[in-house]
């Protein structure tokens, strides 16, 4: 038994607020989860331990190359970490965290204290232990370590802070990879495991406060307040494909964006790029894209544009969730589209067909639509391929007119081609999930691609908030 908690438990007396830590510590005291409070040390305590690594480095320190300084200094701020946080957890623990006889435990009922429970846990700078407030609810049954609870730790033995670290980097590399670089960077030797076991728990909670927000903008009909207001939003959508569960699936995959000009260019650029991927139906995953351009600001925005190719599901969700928005079907699809066609009807590789094509592509980005429309219905059918060419094509460009009104498009200086959500499959699906070899559950791909958006959505916040358990 602790002797602070000896103490606490004999007293039986309620402390409402832990006390301050003694020292040179102060704690600023922060409401708000998604920051974590900083110990913060004054200037003065800080240079007496400056001054001391400055002696010591003075006095035993001769590393006859730049590498073996290098080394021999991470060795030592490792350990010298190590013995901080080992004295730093054991000042944590004990009767600060202590919450009173009884306190309200999770299921609404009263969990009693029951003394003080030792745990370890693995932190950035090693493991240590340290021992909390222990307490038993009668009504539901179970164990309740409040400090636990505030320090965002589960039964896992991994920090929160650790957890971040090992998301990002397996989200960006393979696990081994990941894993390895864990450890040269940090010293932190993590199973592959255990490093799969973090993502999938990680990507769970990800994926599950998405899911909030997508009820609660969807089937509520909550307002998202949003800081952004960008003068122009785009929305792109397609799919990636990827091998789950044995079979390769569509990977449907969106990336929201702010449309920058940039000085004498007259065309928009990609700027704050939001990427969101995952391998579910289209009613789920347009209410994803939804929730996503709410929270990028699509209500204040001044102009929203959704780009996209000829993919049916993309304009039935389009047209469900964003009707208000100007709608542009991709060009370069639109141009394969008038090739596959000169080649039916001009043989494949015909100068005159490739001549007929380019030609066409040029008046579509020009003039719009109306002139090859126009050409194909005039256009004389020699035989039955060429009818039904005609017949497909003659459908496609009738049904997607209104979204090819490229003339007017370029002169607002708006993109007109798909290629920023195409290269987002491309790094969000495909340089993660499709590598030599790589064999994935459905499950194991989606908690890889949740934390795998967020971290290229430059969205930290929500990868910290979700390292913590909840
Ligand atoms: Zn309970």
């Amino acid at each position: 038994m602790h002797p602070l908690g000896a103490t606490a438990l004999s007293g039986w007396k309620v402390i409402k607020e832990s006390p301050p830590l003694k020292g040179n510590f102060l704690i600023a005291k922060k409401e708000n989860l998604k920051e974590t409070p900083k110990i913060m040390i004054t200037s003065t305590t800080q240079n007496s331990l400056l001054e001391a690594a400055r002696d010591f480095a003075v006095n035993h320190l001769n590393a006859g190359n730049v590498t073996a300084a290098e080394d021999e200094i991470q060795n030592l701020v490792r350990t010298v970490a190590k013995v901080m946080m080992k004295e730093v957890a054991a000042k944590m623990g004990g009767k600060s965290t202590y919450k009173g006889v009884r306190i309200i435990c999770e299921c609404g009922g009263q969990a009693e204290f029951k003394g003080y429970r030792k745990r370890w846990i693995k932190t950035l700078h090693g493991e240590v232990e340290i021992e909390r407030g222990y307490y038993w609810c009668r009504e539901c049954r179970r164990a309740y370590t409040p400090w636990d609870k505030e320090q965002g730790l589960d039964k896992r033995i991994w920090t929160p802070r650790v957890k971040e670290l090992v998301v990002t980097t397996c989200a960006a590399l393979p696990y081994k990879a990941a894993l390895s670089l864990v450890e040269r960077t940090t010293g932190l030797v993590i199973e592959e495991s255990s490093g799969e076991e973090i993502v999938c728990d990680v990507g769970n909670r990800l994926r599950a406060l998405e899911e909030k927000a997508i009820a609660a903008a969807v089937d509520i009909g909550e307002d998202i307040v949003s800081e952004a207001s960008p003068g122009r939003l785009y929305i792109s959508i397609d799919a990636a494909k990827a091998h789950t569960d044995g079979e390769w699936h569509d990977i449907k995959t969106a990336v929201i964006y702010e449309g920058k000009r940039l000085e004498g260019e007259d065309v928009d650029t990609v700027d704050s790029p939001r990427y969101i991927a995952a391998q579910e139906k289209s009613e789920g995953f347009g209410r994803r894209i939804y929730t996503k351009a709410m929270q990028a600001g699509y209500d204040r925005s001044q102009e929203r544009v959704v780009l996209a190719d000829g993919g049916e599901w993309i304009w039935n969700e389009v047209r469900n969730h964003f009707p208000k928005s100007i709608k542009i079907l991709d060009y370069y699809h639109a141009c394969e589209h008038i090739y596959s066609l000169a080649a039916v009807l001009y043989g494949e590789g015909n100068p005159n067909g490739k001549r007929w094509a380019k030609e066409h592509c040029k008046k579509l980005k020009e003039k719009g639509p109306g002139g090859l429309i126009r050409a194909i219905k005039r256009r004389k059918a020699r035989n039955e391929q060429d009818w039904e060419a005609l017949r497909l094509e003659f459908g496609y460009f009738k049904k997607y007119r209104r979204y090819m009104n490229y003339p007017i498009y370029r002169a607002k200086g708006m993109m007109i081609g798909s290629g920023p959500v195409e290269a987002a499959c491309k790094v969000v699906v495909g340089q993660r999930l499709k590598q030599a070899g790589m064999r994935w559950t459905k499950d194991g791909a989606d908690v890889v691609l949740a934390v795998r958006c967020a971290l290229l959505s430059g969205e930290f916040d929500r990868i910290e908030h979700a390292a913590r358990a909840a």
